[in-house]
């Protein structure tokens, strides 16, 4: 298979290029059609190393609208290197595209640079959970209208004692409109419960 036939753009597939991406790791061909039609949600099991970013990533660029500069979609990782690793691949894709604006915002720095940074236009944020509800407690970021929500590695957060955060997350972006696409190398009991409350039933599981 190649990108041009998972349906990704000649543009992307240009910037692809240049970061030595060429053809499509496994979880890429799973998850990349099946996202980019845009109306289920996902449950992928994929370890990191697998490509994971282009998958979920690309996908989501086909939906992100770059005239509206309101927060489209959210992206939750466990750790500040994972949340600007992930900030940087966005970037890197959309070298020939229009401009999308990515920020990550994390514990560990901060918070009234993020703050301010928040205030420009921002289509995609990538988040530590924690620094999140940090954020939205102090009305720095508005997330109830974002159309997609990405967990990355949700093993992950969930041994570092994000629960009530995701939770609390899930519920409040919680809608008919609002997609769900999480991504987990493993799927303990926890993780289960979370994906039975608020992950639709008719989810699209990869392994
Ligand atoms: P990830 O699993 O998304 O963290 O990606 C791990 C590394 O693999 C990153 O450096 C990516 O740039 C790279 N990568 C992602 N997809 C591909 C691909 N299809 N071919 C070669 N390298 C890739």
């Amino acid at each position: 298979m190649t990108f041009k036939e998972l349906g990704v753009s000649e543009e992307i597939i240009k910037g692809l290029k240049e970061m030595g991406i060429e053809h499509p790791t496994k979880i890429q061909e799973a998850a990349i059609p099946v996202l980019t039609e845009g109306i289920v949600d996902f449950v992928g099991q994929a370890q990191t190393g697998t490509g994971k970013t282009a998958a979920f990533g690309l996908p989501l660029l086909a939906q992100i609208d770059p005239s509206n500069e309101e927060i489209q979609a959210l992206i939750l990782a466990p750790t500040r290197e994972l949340g600007q690793q992930i900030a940087r691949q966005i970037f890197k894709f959309t070298k020939y595209t229009d401009k999308v604006f990515t920020e990550a915002v994390y514990g560990g720095e901060k918070i009234d640079i993020q703050i301010a940074r928040l205030n420009r236009p921002t289509q995609i944020v990538v988040a530590t959970p924690g620094r999140l509800i940090d954020l939205i407690k102090r009305k720095a970021i508005d997330i109830r209208k974002i159309k997609t929500l990405i967990l990355d590695e949700a093993d992950e957060m969930l041994s570092m004692g994000f629960k009530k955060d995701l939770s609390t997350i899930l519920e409040m972006t919680a809608s008919k409109e609002r997609n769900v696409w999480l991504f987990s190398a493993t799927m303990p009991q926890e993780l289960n419960e979370i994906i039975n409350k608020y992950v639709n039933k008719n989810a699209r599981r990869v392994a």
